[in-house]
């Protein structure tokens, strides 16, 4: 039995899905510039959710947004729209802009073994969607317009605070939020007017005129037009709860008069030095960065394997370097066993009821570590293929270690000698070897080197 915390009613509770196939709605990324590690940990978790889901028997229809207009630099509805501002800056056209970035980030994903969504929806492609959802809220009252955009008026939404669990007073508290002409502080646009026409890249003709949809809009009407009006499984990071998930909710059931979504997941943040990090603070890596460092994407991943997606995790090179090690170590131990062709029952049970606790993968992953060191344990290579579905770390793949030319040389003219039955000289060989870091073993299909660890 599947349980998963819903942020809804702050339980674990039993997951039932409404149909044959499970709606998940995955809030994607604003493509005006690359997505750090932080962000990724959020897709890596929304990711072990659908192989968690796929392993249990269920389908999955997955929908990601591209925000590609729209987001602006405040979540208060205040400053530039995001991509504008990228494309002044880089001087290039806002589409351009936004592909160049979501093809990054796509293949971030491949590196990261994530399962692409899918759909991927771009909110540029669903203006329509997003108007004809604004009329609906307009016809049922919920909107006012002010001299900048349409709002909706969050006084005649009942429930408005019900996701963040916050008295109405209380949400926004701390932050300095211009009330412009807005009526309450928790107001947001649903479509905001362009200031003056022609000056923007992205603008579009609506009932209201011309300009561009709020950011929260596009969830809402992209997400129910794949998945239905109400759906299984929403997910995002922590920080939308108090904003972007609040009104994502409060338009769409506003809108419908029915329930949005069942269960709404939220990943902790990774935190750099205890801070929260975003792109506008700056100070987290991207993928490439890291290569450049010598790690790669998957080292990322286990480390990210290593933390529930409800703690928040501090990130640090060194935790990297140790989540490097530990699964380089993982990786070599697991090519040296032998296929029996069994599957060990007891251990893939124990990994079961691990991920189906909400998707505890360290634990999930302590069951892997505690059947590699079980020397009476049999069925190893099934189970972890089992295991991988859920985990995405290829651990059956070949570990492909560049040797260097020279040890290459070394262990040809070895295997010569060893051919040559000079046990003298393939003694020495090996030696020579060893002294370079490397280590040979003579297996029936030929010389096998190593770095030594
Ligand atoms: P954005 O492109 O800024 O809209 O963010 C994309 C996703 O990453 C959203 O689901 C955010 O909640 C999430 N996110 C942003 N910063 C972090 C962080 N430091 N750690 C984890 N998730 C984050
Ligand atoms: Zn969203």
């Amino acid at each position: 039995m599947l349980k998963l915390y819903n942020t809804l009613t702050r339980k674990k509770q039993e997951f039932k899905a409404i149909g044959k196939e499970v709606g998940i709605y995955s809030c994607g990324p604003t493509v005006y510039w690359y997505q750090h590690i932080g962000n990724l940990r959020t897709y890596i978790f929304s990711d072990i959710l659908k192989r968690v889901l796929l392993f249990d028997g269920f389908k999955v229809k997955q929908v990601m947004n591209v925000t590609d207009v729209g987001h602006l630099t405040s979540d208060a509805d205040e400053g530039e729209d995001k991509m504008e501002k990228a494309a002044a800056k880089e001087g290039k056209k806002a589409s351009d802009i936004a592909n160049y970035y979501w093809e990054i980030f796509k293949e971030d994903f491949k590196k990261l073994n994530i399962l692409e969504p899918d759909i991927w929806s771009k909110a540029t492609e669903h203006i329509k969607e997003q108007i004809e959802l604004i009329k609906k809220l307009e016809a049922k009252g919920y909107t006012y317009k002010t001299a900048d955009g349409i709002y909706f008026d969050t006084s005649k939404f009942k429930d408005y605070g019900k996701l963040a669990k916050l008295k109405k007073e209380g949400l926004q508290a701390g932050k300095r939020i211009s009330m412009g002409d807005k009526k309450n502080i928790t107001d947001f646009a649903l479509w905001k007017f362009s200031t003056e026409i022609g000056k923007r890249q992205q603008e579009w003709n609506s009932p209201w005129g011309i300009g561009f949809p709020g950011w929260h809009i596009e969830c809402s009407a992209m997400s129910m037009k794949y998945l239905g009006e109400t759906f299984d499984i929403h997910t995002g990071g922590e920080d939308h709860v108090p904003i972007h998930h609040t009104n994502e909710i409060a338009q769409s059931e506003a809108a419908t008069g029915k329930k949005f979504v069942n269960y709404w997941l939220h990943g902790a943040f990774l935190t750099f030095k205890g801070e929260k990090v975003s792109k506008s603070k700056g100070g987290l890596y991207i993928v490439s960065e890291l290569e450049e460092l010598g790690y790669k994407a998957l080292d990322y991943r286990y480390l990210c394997l290593g933390s529930h997606y409800r703690t928040q995790m501090d990130f640090s090179l060194e935790n990297l370097k140790n989540a490097q090690n530990a699964y380089q170590r993982l990786k070599n131990i697991i090519q040296e066993l032998k296929d029996d062709n069994k599957i060990n029952e007891r251990y893939l049970k124990d990994f079961e009821k691990a991920i189906d606790d909400d998707l505890n993968m360290p634990e999930a992953l302590q069951v892997l570590w505690k059947m590699l060191r079980d020397g009476k344990a049999s069925g190893k290579i099934k189970t972890i293929e089992k295991m991988d579905e859920v985990l995405g770390l290829d651990l059956l793949k070949k570990v492909e270690e560049k040797i260097p030319e020279e040890i290459k040389k070394l262990v040809e003219e070895r295997e010569k000698a060893r051919k040559a039955k000079d046990w003298k000289k393939s003694d020495e060989l090996r030696e020579r070897i060893k002294a370079l870091g490397f280590e040979v073993a003579d297996a029936a299909e030929g010389a096998r080197v190593r770095k030594i660890q």
